[in-house]
C-alpha cells in the first residue's frame, strides 16, 4: 500500500549544468520509511489531473523526516519544467516508497556501474550502509566499488562526499569517475587524478577487473539503453543473470 506524502521543497542545490539536488521536508505524514534504492512518485499537477514521474531517493534511510532527490532537468519535460520552476516552501505531493532495487544481503563484493543521475539510488545505498557501519564501529569486511559514468569533468558532483567515504571506510569503498567525453585528465588536480579514468564505465571497469567475475554482485543504474547494454556486457562475460541487479530510468 503506497502512502501519499505532503512535502515542502526546503532547498535545491545546483550540482551541474542541468542536475539539481532537491531536499524535501515532510509535512504529513511526518515520517518516511524506505529501503535504500527505492523511489518515490512525484505527482506533477496538469490540466488533466496529476501525472506521475518516478525519482529514486538519494538520501540516507535513517533520516526519516525529509529526503533528497538528484534530478536531471530534461528540456521540455513535464516534470522537469515543474521542478525547475518550483520555489522553496512550495507544497509537493509524492507517493511511495516503491521499487525493488537495493542491496542483496550477502557477503559478496559489490560493483556499482552507474551513469548520470543513476548515482541517486546508489548514493542512498552507500550512505545508508557506510554510515550505519561506521556508527556501529564495525566496517564489515565487504568491498563496494563504484564506477560512475559522466561526460565531462565539469559534470562532476559529490566528489568530496565520495572521497570522504573512501577515507572513512579505509578504502573498503572505492570509486572511479569515468569521463567519456574528455581527451585527457589534465584539468583535474593532481591529488584527485587517481579517482578518474577516461572512457565509458564498462571500459574503466574492465581495466580494473578482468577475471573471475562470479564472486561479485553487480548493481546497474541509469538510462534504459545504457543499463541494457551494461547488462549485456556482463552477460557476455558469463556473469550469471541473478548476480545483476538493475534499475532503468
Ligand atoms: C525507477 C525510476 C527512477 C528514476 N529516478 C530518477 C532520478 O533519480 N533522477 C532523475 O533525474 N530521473 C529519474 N528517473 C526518470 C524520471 O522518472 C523522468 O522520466 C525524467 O525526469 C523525465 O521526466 P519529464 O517529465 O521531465 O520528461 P517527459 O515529459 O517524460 O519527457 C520529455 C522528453 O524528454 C525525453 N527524455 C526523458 N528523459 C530524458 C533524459 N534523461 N534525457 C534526455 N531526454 C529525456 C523524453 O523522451 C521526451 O521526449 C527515474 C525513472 C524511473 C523509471
Amino acid at each position: 500500500m503506497l502512502t501519499n506524502f505532503r512535502t515542502a521543497l526546503s532547498h535545491k542545490t545546483h550540482l551541474n549544468s542541468n542536475t539539481y539536488l532537491y531536499h524535501f521536508d515532510l509535512i504529513e505524514p511526518k515520517e518516511i520509511i524506505f529501503k535504500p534504492g527505492q523511489y518515490v512518485m512525484l505527482k506533477v499537477p496538469s490540466s488533466k489531473g496529476p501525472v506521475s514521474r518516478l525519482y529514486s531517493i538519494a538520501s540516507q534511510n535513517t533520516v526519516t523526516d525529509s529526503f533528497d532527490l538528484i534530478i536531471e532537468i530534461v528540456p521540455g519535460g513535464l516534470a522537469s519544467n515543474y521542478l525547475f520552476s518550483l520555489s522553496e516552501k512550495t507544497e509537493v505531493i509524492f507517493q511511495g516508497p516503491a521499487g525493488m532495487f537495493g542491496l542483496k544481503e550477502n557477503e559478496k563484493e559489490k560493483i556499482f556501474l552507474v551513469t548520470g543521475t543513476g548515482i541517486a539510488p546508489v548514493r542512498s545505498i552507500l550512505i545508508s550502509n557506510i554510515k550505519d557501519q561506521i556508527s556501529k564501529l564495525q566496517i564489515k569486511n565487504q568491498k563496494f566499488n563504484l564506477f560512475w559514468g559522466l561526460k565531462k569533468f565539469e559534470d562532476v558532483y559529490l566528489l568530496n562526499e565520495l572521497k570522504q567515504w573512501n577515507n572513512e571506510t579505509m578504502k573498503q569503498f572505492e570509486f572511479k569517475i569515468c569521463l567519456s567525453r574528455e581527451q585527457n585528465l589534465e584539468m583535474i588536480p593532481e591529488n584527485d587524478k587517481k579517482y578518474f579514468e577516461l572512457g565509458h564505465v564498462n571500459f574503466c571497469f574492465e581495466k580494473q577487473f578482468s577475471s573471475d567475475l562470479n564472486s561479485f554482485d553487480f548493481y546497474l543504474c541509469g538510462g534504459r539503453l545504457i543499463v541494457e547494454s551494461l547488462k549485456q556486457f556482463l552477460l557476455n562475460k558469463n556473469v550469471p543473470g541473478e548476480n545483476i541487479i538493475f534499475e532503468k530510468f
